[in-house]
């Protein structure tokens, strides 16, 4: 399916698909009781195949979810997705996501996967509350970096789901961290927050290294990054990973363009200075894709 990022605002579509209005919403959403924090998740989709997959990442994923069930009440799930890029932040406010299958050259079975959760209207208009910058938007559903990690962590699709937009084009890596840290208190009122991308995304040269059917190959450069970034969060030292420059050229060509590592810096402008940090998964994949998976609160 093509998509295009065409944006309606809540202000000219007044969530047409939800069955009830604006004030309705917010009646029911400033009764909203605080909850016990929950944790962040910063999860490397890496490939959409993932979603049908059962693989030591994938058990992963399932380990962590069945973790977070037994241990905390979610309320619902925001998702920050590599996938989800416009101009302006949104968030996504429908009671019924699509599941978007944003990607070509897939086996059918995986178009014809579904993941039907609830969306979260009511916990979607408190974003803007929080963060006035944020529109509200019925546009979009659940792309590929929601759904396809979610089949594993919340396997039931019984939790509603929400999506923020990355406002892509013009702003600096700092504005995604800051704006995280306006949307902390989403934590203490049952939302789990998951970035969604993969520190390490190099596809161009991850093709190339594919291409000569070495399938353990992984690049230095690859290496050196991810190895900095674990580096830095171990040390809680988040801030600074909105600058990758400062890891020089393993930096620029892990990161060609930054859409697979600003969902990082999301999860990481959530949490609070001292909150305990777990990598819940690491590999290098593909020579230039980090399937890095952490827990952070
Ligand atoms: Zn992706």
């Amino acid at each position: 399916m093509k998509r295009t990022h065409f944006i309606k605002l809540l202000a000219a579509t007044p969530l047409a698909a939800a069955a009830m209005n604006l004030s309705d919403l917010n009646k029911l959403s400033s009764g909203f009781e605080k909850t016990n924090r929950l944790p962040v998740l910063f999860v490397g989709h890496g490939n959409p195949m993932n979603a049908l997959l059962d693989n030591p990442f994938t058990q992963s994923l399932r380990k962590t979810g069945e973790y977070l069930r037994s241990n905390y009440r979610i309320n619902a799930i925001l998702v920050v997705s590599a996938h989800w890029l416009t101009k302006g932040s949104f968030v996504q406010a429908s009671t019924a996501p699509e599941t978007i299958h944003d990607f070509g050259g897939f086996p059918q079975e995986l178009f014809d996967a579904q993941y039907n959760a609830p969306g979260s209207p009511e916990y979607a208009i408190e974003v803007p509350k929080l963060a006035p910058t944020v529109k509200t938007t019925t546009d979009w559903g659940l792309d590929h970096g929601a759904w396809t990690i979610l089949m594993h962590l919340f396997p039931k699709a019984d939790i509603p789901v929400f999506q923020l937009s990355i406002d892509y084009y013009d702003k600096p890596m700092d504005y995604h961290y800051k704006l995280a840290q306006q949307l902390k208190a989403l934590r203490e009122r049952g939302v789990l927050v998951i970035g969604s991308g993969n520190v390490v995304h190099n596809l161009r040269m991850s093709m190339e290294a594919l291409q000569k059917g070495n399938d353990t190959f992984v690049y230095d450069w690859a290496t050196e990054f991810d190895t900095w970034v674990g580096e830095k969060l171990s040390k809680g030292d988040y801030a600074s990973l909105t600058d990758y420059g400062k890891a020089g050229n393993a930096g620029l060509l892990s990161v060609p363009t930054p859409d697979h590592y600003i969902p990082m810096l999301y999860s990481l402008g959530m949490t609070n200075p001292g909150e305990e940090f777990i990598n819940t998964y690491e590999e290098l994949t593909f020579g230039g894709i980090s399937m890095r998976t952490f827990k952070i609160g």
